[in-house]
């Protein structure tokens, strides 16, 4: 499968594009932004200054793309995700377009290689549990639908949030064997 879960920090990792999981104004803020932004230098707030006023600011689920500065990554795909109000404000919906634009715009600029970090599950709130099916399932479909991009990584910072994820993926992964799993559970069944 293509989808590797890392923990560290993903201003160190190399693909050709990393994700942050930016404010509306695509501008320095706490958390992964705030450590994106200082390990690429002002060239990346100053590219994100500049989209905000050719193109107004990122509603939930969008994403925006620049270089990557000083970083080790290519380039920087700022996607907004959801505050989390509960989970019926549309929040897995925004959150999924999150990642899904994400892949899209990255298999446009002919990527290959991508990294993620937990979007929303910092300071917007979003339960770490939740997000991280929805996560891994909007990649999972986006890069079945992508021409050039064949390689996720989360870089996941904090050992409750990589277990999150390494649990969802593990379901995911069974999830996919269930189907013979009730193959298995109908012959048994056929021959009692
Ligand atoms: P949001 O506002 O979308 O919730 P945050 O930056 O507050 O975004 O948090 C998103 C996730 O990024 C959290 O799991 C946080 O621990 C994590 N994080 C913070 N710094 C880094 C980093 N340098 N690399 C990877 N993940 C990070």
């Amino acid at each position: 499968m293509p989808i590797h879960l890392i923990r560290g920090d993903i201003t160190r990792v190399a693909p050709d594009a990393i994700v942050n999981a930016s404010n509306a104004d695509v501008s320095p803020g706490g958390g992964v932004s705030g450590a994106i932004h200082a390990a690429a230098g002002p060239g990346l707030a100053q590219a994100g200054a500049s989209y905000r006023r050719e193109h107004g600011p990122l509603s939930p689920g969008q994403v925006a793309i620049t270089p990557g500065f000083a970083l080790p990554a290519r380039f920087v795909i700022h996607a907004l995700g959801p505050v989390w109000h509960g989970g019926r404000a549309g929040e897995a919906d925004a959150l999924a377009s999150a990642y899904r634009n994400s892949i899209e715009v990255a298999d446009e600029y002919e990527l290959v290689s991508v990294a993620f970090p937990s979007i929303s599950t910092g300071v917007f709130g979003y339960p770490v549990t939740l997000a991280a099916p929805v996560a891994l399932d909007a990649v999972d479909a986006a890069l079945a639908a992508a021409q050039h991009v064949r390689d996720v990584t989360f870089v996941l910072f904090d050992e409750v949030t990589y277990a999150a994820y390494e649990r969802a993926l593990g379901e995911m992964e069974d999830g996919r064997r269930g189907g013979c799993a009730d193959c298995r559970v109908s012959g048994n069944d056929r021959s009692h």
